[in-house]
């Protein structure tokens, strides 16, 4: 391909990813160490599973009847004839490495954290991809409603200190195995009145799982649903007592919410708790954060009865709201003259990364002129000339930028300057 030429079409990237280009990748990088940060200091450890798994795995986990698995699935098969799917979610995979490798009986708190990319086949728009990122979150072993709200708090200070402000969180409870089905049975009751003006989607949820109709986004969906019972009326005590603790809890912390009686969330596993954070300058895409309860996967699995509790954040999305200052970087540019200076150059730039300043040597043999153009073109903070008289004196010229300062000395003398001593 000659310059200028676009790339053939069919070498793209494919509809619904993106390449992180540099000038971009320093917020994303900012985002993973506020995020690593924030997480240690409430006691979390990072967990890394595999980008593909099992499809078994996120049918048993994420749920049969939810859209994610239904229609969303990147699933292939390999050549040994096995199901495997690019992991639409995170949870599912850090339930199966817990009982894989007994997490449970180490004594560590069941703490974990992630970060990585995610694959669903949805249609792409704004602030919805087929590859977009998560960071997730999740707890194991601890019942108490103290720390979903402990989560919550956690998810705030998080978008705290990435500058995002104006969201707002919504709480509700989706109940257990104990009370759903009736609710579950009363909510189908209902749902099948209105059936005539659901949308074939939803007609088709009324028989395999109502509680997904609260999901649509069509405006006669949604008024039907407005008519239909409340899982918050019908919870069974357990849940009640629960919920309430949660409340209590947030109040305790100061934390303002709203109760949201029809988030019930895209993924079946949830029970008790669940929860969004959704921001007011996204538009139709406007969750930057969900999570929940979900105190049966582990045993679903065949693994011990732990619960678990966590959530997951749009990368992307946070990111368009946050407002992550771009670090100013200090780049030292060496100016090579002739085949000596280059040779001694690379001894001199090893010099000074070696004591953590970044230099920049372009192996592109150029003059003077031509060295302090490109030098100002990338916006070079410092100049280090080498030329054949600096190197017979072994004392080098370094000009800043900024203010045309210039100073001469040895290697150790400009690293001094350079590093302000
Ligand atoms: P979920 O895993 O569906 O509970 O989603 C958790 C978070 O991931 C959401 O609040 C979004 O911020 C983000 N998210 C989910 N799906 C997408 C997508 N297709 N593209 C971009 N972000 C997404």
């Amino acid at each position: 391909m000659t310059r200028g030429d676009s790339p053939e079409k069919e070498l793209a990237a494919i509809k619904g990813t993106k390449d992180i280009l540099p000038g971009e990748v320093e917020s994303w990088q900012r985002l993973e160490s506020v995020a690593r940060r924030t997480f240690e200091l409430y006691g979390y450890r990072e967990l890394r599973a595999p980008i593909f798994e099992a499809t078994e795995l996120f049918e048993k986990g994420t749920g049969r009847t939810s859209d994610v698995v239904t229609k969303e699935m990147y699933t292939f098969t390999d050549k040994a004839g096995r199901s495997l799917t690019l992991r639409p979610e995170y949870t599912p995979s850090v339930v199966r490495a817990i009982i894989e490798h007994r997490l449970d009986l180490q004594p560590e708190p069941m703490r974990y954290y992630y970060m990585g990319p995610m694959f669903r086949y949805d249609k792409p728009q704004k602030g919805r991809y087929r590859q977009f990122h998560q960071v997730d979150v999740e707890v194991f072993g601890e019942k108490d409603a103290a720390v979903d709200a402990e989560l919550i708090e956690m998810a705030h200070s998080l978008l705290a200190r990435l500058n995002i402000s104006a969201t707002d969180t919504l709480v509700n409870s989706v109940g257990c195995r104990a009370c759903r089905p009736a609710y579950g049975r009363a909510l189908r009751e209902a749902a099948r009145k209105k059936m005539a003006v659901l949308c074939l989607d939803c007609q088709r949820k009324v028989e395999t799982n109502p509680l997904r109709i609260f999901d649509c986004k069509l405006e006669a969906c949604r008024r039907a649903a407005e008519s239909f019972p409340l899982i918050l009326d019908h919870l069974c005590e357990e849940c009640r007592e629960h919920f309430k603790a949660l409340l209590g809890w947030l109040d305790l912390l100061r934390i303002r919410y709203r109760v949201e009686p029809r988030l019930v969330r895209g993924l079946d596993y949830y029970t008790k708790t669940t929860f969004e954070i959704v921001s007011g300058s996204l538009g139709a895409q406007n969750s930057l954060l969900g999570g929940g309860r979900y105190d049966d996967m582990m045993k679903d699995f065949g693994g011990p009865d732990i619960c678990g509790t966590g959530f997951a954040m749009g990368m992307e999305r946070v990111l368009s709201v946050a407002a992550l200052a771009p670090e100013k970087r200090k780049v030292l540019y060496l100016a090579y003259l002739g085949e000596q200076a280059k040779k001694a150059g690379m001894e001199l730039g090893r010099f000074f990364r070696r004591n953590d300043v970044e230099c920049l040597i372009e192996f592109k043999d150029r003059g003077m002129k031509a060295h302090f153009g490109r030098a100002n073109k990338l916006q070079a903070a410092w100049v280090l000339i080498v030329g054949e008289d600096e190197l017979r004196k072994a004392r080098f010229g370094l000009k800043e930028m900024a203010t045309g300062r210039q100073v001469e000395g040895t290697r150790e003398e400009l690293l001094a300057t350079l590093q302000g001593r």
